[in-house]
Formats: structure tokens, C-alpha cells, sequence
């Protein structure tokens, strides 16, 4: 057995998991079995490195002393940069001779050779010593061998990027920054995780109330679909004037049935056609990526040439209009028979590929929730494609049919006003998703969400249907609205839209390359997964500024439809709800992952959707 070379209480310096940096620790104890030290950093928090992770004090002060350009980092920014890795390389490194270039190289070695190229983040470990704090474990749910760990290849990377990288993880101001040189730098960075030892996780923690709760949810989803366009339908849809129920007969008709079936297939052909560049999504648990195809924005164009085509020829689109209950029932029938092969499938599926959230071994459960994370028929990926495409297109394509509607009914030659405010900021969302279609590979639904009933219903019912409910109100009840309110209105979805975008492009420009340029003003907090929490930015004003802007936006699209009936209310009343409990979700779920680091971002950015309120 290999003898330990710290003592307890000895100073050393320790790497932070997950990043390049050290800082000095405190050795607290050593564990002969799992060949594990238990460190203190200077702000109290407590890892377990292996030895590895650990270099001697000394070390760095030799290194430093070595000559004036000796610092791994000031090395970095004055010596070369890798030629194919560098995009933004300014003009000094490309003018370097070849001489310093291998220098450099040999330099670059020497460093790898000094330190493994793996590095081990462990992850959870030391049961008996209750004051360790758990940074970064798995998820509790996650049943844990003492020494599981995670191993991140790392690449060279371009030194200045490192820089930056050193500069935001110690929180400076990059110009102040001279003290960079004492961390030593290892230009890394992460292209894969890959857990060794893979353990079976079982969901343990359920949420939407349990297995009682989405049995629930399965028959309270569709019955409030049914109830709101039912109300949609009265003249006078207070909420006490409950609509009668319609004849089941009338709810169905197989041409209906047809039609969304071929709408569906038409969305299908379009995301198969081999137009627009494909991406690779964030890494799976098993370091994997998937590819995902983008070319949302050019199945938009291609359905809106098809709806032009069908409006030359002069087919009525408002039969959308006058068969909008029983298109609502054929995709609740539809989205209901997917979840069943859904959940058929996911039977056969690799433990590995089961959804994070979906695999409690209850039946409704992971039925509701989604038991397999990626769904795939061949390359096809069942639950990107229902995301973004066959309801949110479908969305749009409905508000028109109402638009057409209720100039036919009323016989007008221009639409309202109200509803080309409502037509125009709907469609610049749906527009603004599928023009960043890319973006959707970071969101939870992606990355988290197995595909079951409730994404299914969501995707293909809940969004074309619910979404669409001011238009199809404004149809059974037209609202005037005055030049100045529409104005007030369009600024309003305007600052609504600009928080919203601003925000999700700032977090997802960030989480696919930290070291993009446009970011070089933003701080963030490292945390031991190697992914950093922006602390300054819109992830510095709120926790989730992109909901906040949602949230804003889904008020301006209620406003034109005036104040007479709550109804037109319900999406922006449902929308905060489902808002502040997927913030509540995600911030469960981020406590895990980051640890300690969750909570200094929580302590830095106390508020976590509407400022100085929640
Ligand atoms: P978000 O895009 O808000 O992503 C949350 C994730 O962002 C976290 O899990 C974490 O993931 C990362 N993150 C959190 N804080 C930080 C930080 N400070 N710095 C960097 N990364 C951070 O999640 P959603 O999928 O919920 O939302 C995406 C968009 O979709 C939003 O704009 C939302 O409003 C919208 N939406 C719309 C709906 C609709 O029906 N219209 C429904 C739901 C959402 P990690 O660290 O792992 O990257």
C-alpha cells in the first residue's frame, strides 16, 4: 500500500474540482482505503482530493522563481497558441517564430507531463465524517459507491482563454488582475465527462405531487383544455356561468382526425430534410452527445409557403376555427396514444438512457414524466422534434385560421387591432424559438425531462390550443383597443421580449463556449462540475431573468383582449404558476448539482424571478 506523502494539518495546495485552478487548503485527514485526503479550502469548504489533485506549497514557489517568464500563465499569454484551436487569436501569436513555437511545445509538455491529463473531480465520499460538505454530489436519489468519480478529458487550450478563465474564477476585474500568475495553469479544457463507475439512479424524489398527483394531472390536463375553449365559445364566459357539456359525439370526426395527422407527417418530412447545420447537444450522462439537426426556422418557412399555397387556391383556413374543439381532441387522442409507445418503449430502454426525473419504477409516474430521456427512432429524436415544431408551428398557423376567422364573421377588410397585436408578438415568439432553435438543447425539457404524457400533451395540446386563446377569444368577443394602449402594449411585450432574449442567449452563449469573447465582461462563480454561474449580467439582477421576461410578454399578449372577462388572463395566471414551480424545480435541481457554489450564487443574487418581490 502506497504511504501518504501530506500530513494532517499540512498546507498545501489543492486543486479545485472540476477547473485548472489550485488554492491553498488545509489538510484535515487522509483514508487509507480509498486513498482519499479530506481538505479544507480557505472558505470552509471540505473535499476529499486524491493525492494527485495535491501539489506541495513549494512547488508553485519554485516555479514562479524559475525566471521573469516562468508563470504557467504569464507563459501562456506571451508564448504561442494553438493554431487550430484559437478563434479569436490576436495578431501577436500568430507572428511568433518557429523557434518559440517549439520551445513553447516543449514547455507545454513539460507541464502535461508534470500533471495527469485526466482530471479526477470526486464527487461524494466519507459518510462518517459528517462535517464534510457535500460540493457537487450526485443527486441524492443516487445511489453512490464511496468512490465513484468523474473523469474530464481536457484539451489544450488557447492560453488566453485560460487567462480569462483564471481571471473570472477568482471574481477580479480582468484588469487588475496580476496576481494570475501564482495559480498554476494547466490550459485545459473540458470536452467530455464520463463517469467510471455508472450506478443505476432511481428517481426518489417525485414531484407534481407524487404518483396521486399526475394520475391527477392525466385527466385534470385535458378536462381543463376541453373546459377553456368551451368557455372560449359563450358569449358570456364568466366563471361562474359554467359551460354545458357538448354531445361526445360531436367532439370527434375522423377528417379532423386525418387532417391533424397529415399537419403532424408535413412537420415530420420538414425536420427530416436535410437543410441546416447539425449541432451535438450537451454531453449525456455517459459523456455522449447526441446530434440534433436545426432547421426549425426553415420547416417554419416551408409551412408558411404551404398555408399561402392553400390560401391562393382559396381553401378556408377558418375551418380550423369551426373545428377547433374537435382538433383539440384529436391531438389529445394522438399525444395520449404517443405516451403509450413512449413508455412501451422506454421498457427496453438502457438504464442509462432512462430520464433523470422519470425513473421512479412507479408506473404513472414515470408515465406522466417520461422514462426515457432521448426517444429516438433512428436519428429522429421524438421529443426535439415535438418541442419546437408540430404545436409550436402549429400554434401560429391557428392564430392565423383566427385572424381569417373573425375578419370573415365580422365581415372586415382588416383585421382588429387587438388581434394583430396578439397575431404579431405570438408569432415573434414562436419565430424568435425556432430561429434559435439551438438554444432548446439547454433547457431542462431537454436535458432533464424524460418524454412522457406530460411533454407529449404539453408539446402537441396544452401550447397550440391553450396559447391560442386569446385569438380565439377575440374572435366570440371583439375588443377595441385605442392607437396610444396598442403602442403601450407593443412597448411593454417589447422590454418583455428584450429581457427574455438577452437572458437565454446570455446563458446559452455561455454554457456552449465560456471563453466566447462577447462574455469577456461577465464574472461567474466556478463550481466543482467545471460549468460556472454567471454572477453578473441578467444572471446577476435575478435567478432566472428569462422567466421574468416571459412572464412580461405573456401580460402584453393578455392585455388587448381588454378587462371585461378574466379568461383571456388565464394564460399569463397558468404561466406564472408553472413558472415559479419549474423555478422552484430547477433550483432543486442546481442545489444538487452545484453544492455549495448554488448556494453563494442564491446568497450574491437574492432574488429569483421578479426583483425586490420574489
Ligand atoms: P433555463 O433556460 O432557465 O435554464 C435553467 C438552467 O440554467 C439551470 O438548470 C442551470 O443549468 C442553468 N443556470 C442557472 N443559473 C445559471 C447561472 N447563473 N449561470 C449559468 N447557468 C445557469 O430553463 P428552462 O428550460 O426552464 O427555460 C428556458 C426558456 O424557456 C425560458 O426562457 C423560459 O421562460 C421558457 N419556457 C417557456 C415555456 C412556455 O410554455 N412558453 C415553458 C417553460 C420554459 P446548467 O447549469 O446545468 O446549465
Amino acid at each position: 500500500m502506497p504511504s501518504r506523502k501530506f500530513a494532517d494539518g499540512e498546507v498545501v495546495m489543492g486543486r479545485w474540482p472540476g477547473s485548472v485552478l489550485y488554492y491553498e487548503v488545509q489538510v484535515t485527514s487522509y483514508d487509507d482505503v480509498a486513498h482519499l485526503y479530506t481538505v479544507k479550502y480557505k472558505d470552509g469548504t471540505e473535499l476529499a482530493l486524491k493525492e494527485s489533485d495535491i501539489r506541495s506549497q513549494s512547488s508553485f514557489k519554485h516555479r514562479k522563481s524559475q525566471s521573469s517568464s516562468s508563470s504557467p500563465s504569464r507563459r501562456s499569454s506571451s508564448r504561442s497558441r494553438s493554431r487550430s484551436r484559437s478563434p479569436g487569436r490576436p495578431a501577436k501569436g500568430r507572428r511568433r517564430s518557429a523557434s518559440q513555437s517549439r520551445e513553447h511545445k516543449d514547455d507545454k509538455k513539460k507541464i502535461i507531463q508534470e500533471t495527469s491529463l485526466a482530471l479526477v473531480v470526486l464527487v461524494l465520499f466519507k459518510p462518517s465524517e459528517n462535517n464534510t460538505k457535500r460540493y457537487n454530489g450526485e443527486p441524492e436519489s443516487t445511489e453512490k459507491n464511496d468512490t465513484s468519480c468523474i473523469i474530464l478529458e481536457q484539451k489544450l487550450k488557447p492560453d488566453l482563454e485560460i487567462k480569462r478563465v483564471l481571471e473570472q474564477y477568482s471574481l477580479r476585474s480582468r484588469k487588475d488582475d496580476k496576481k494570475t500568475e501564482e495559480i498554476f495553469s494547466e490550459k485545459k479544457t473540458f470536452v467530455a465527462v464520463k463517469p467510471i463507475e455508472k450506478v443505476p439512479s432511481k428517481t426518489k424524489e417525485l414531484e407534481f405531487g407524487g404518483r396521486i398527483g399526475t394520475f391527477i394531472l392525466i385527466f385534470l390536463l385535458p378536462a381543463t383544455v376541453l373546459y377553456l375553449l368551451l368557455m372560449c365559445k359563450q358569449d358570456d364566459p364568466s366563471l361562474l356561468n359554467f359551460p354545458p357539456l357538448p354531445a361526445l359525439e360531436s367532439l370527434w370526426e375522423w377528417r379532423v382526425f386525418g387532417v391533424f395527422l397529415l399537419w403532424f407527417f408535413l412537420q415530420a418530412v420538414f425536420y427530416l430534410l436535410p437543410i441546416g447545420k447539425v449541432v451535438e447537444g450537451l454531453p449525456l450522462s455517459s459523456g455522449r452527445k447526441l446530434q440534433y439537426r436545426i432547421n426549425g426556422f426553415y420547416a417554419f418557412i416551408l409551412t408558411a409557403a404551404a398555408v399561402g399555397a392553400l390560401l391562393y387556391f382559396e381553401f378556408e383556413l377558418h375551418y380550423l376555427y369551426d373545428h377547433f374543439m374537435q382538433f383539440a381532441v384529436s391531438a389529445a387522442a394522438f399525444s395520449l396514444a404517443l405516451s403509450i409507445y413512449l413508455y412501451v418503449r422506454s421498457l427496453k430502454a438502457p438504464e442509462e438512457e432512462l430520464a433523470p426525473g422519470g425513473n421512479s419504477g412507479y408506473f404513472i409516474y414515470d408515465f406522466f414524466t417520461g422514462h426515457e430521456l432521448n426517444p429516438r427512432i433512428g436519428s429522429f429524436d421524438l421529443k426535439y422534434f415535438c418541442e419546437l415544431r408540430p404545436g409550436l408551428i402549429g400554434w401560429v398557423v391557428i392564430n392565423l385560421a383566427m385572424l381569417l376567422a373573425e375578419m370573415k364573421i365580422y365581415n372586415l377588410s382588416m383585421p382588429s387591432l387587438s388581434m394583430i397585436l396578439v397575431n404579431s408578438f405570438q408569432l415573434l415568439y414562436v419565430v424568435d424559438a425556432l430561429w434559435n432553435e439551438e438554444a432548446i438543447l439547454t433547457t431542462m425539457d431537454i436535458t432533464h425531462d424524460g418524454f412522457g404524457f406530460m411533454l407529449a400533451f404539453g408539446d402537441l395540446v396544452w401550447v397550440p390550443f391553450v396559447y391560442s386563446l386569446q385569438a380565439f377569444y377575440l374572435v366570440g368577443h371583439p375588443t377595441t383597443i385605442t392607437w396610444p394602449v396598442a403602442a403601450a402594449i407593443t412597448v411593454l411585450n417589447c422590454i418583455g421580449y428584450y429581457i427574455f432574449r438577452s437572458a437565454n442567449s446570455q446563458k446559452n452563449n455561455f454554457r456552449r463556449n465560456p471563453a466566447d469573447p462577447k462574455l469577456a465582461n461577465l464574472k461567474f462563480i466556478p463550481t466543482a462540475t467545471g460549468k460556472g454561474l454567471l454572477v453578473t449580467g441578467w444572471w446577476g439582477f435575478v435567478r432566472h431573468p428569462n422567466y421574468l421576461g416571459d412572464i412580461i410578454m405573456a401580460l402584453a399578449w393578455s392585455l388587448p383582449c381588454g378587462f371585461n372577462h378574466i379568461l383571456p388572463y388565464f394564460y399569463v395566471i397558468y404561466f406564472i404558476c408553472l413558472l415559479v414551480h419549474r423555478e422552484a424545480r430547477d433550483e432543486h435541481h442546481c442545489k444538487q448539482k452545484y453544492g455549495l457554489a448554488w448556494e453563494r450564487y442564491c446568497q450574491r443574487v437574492p432574488y429569483r424571478i421578479f426583483p425586490y418581490i420574489y
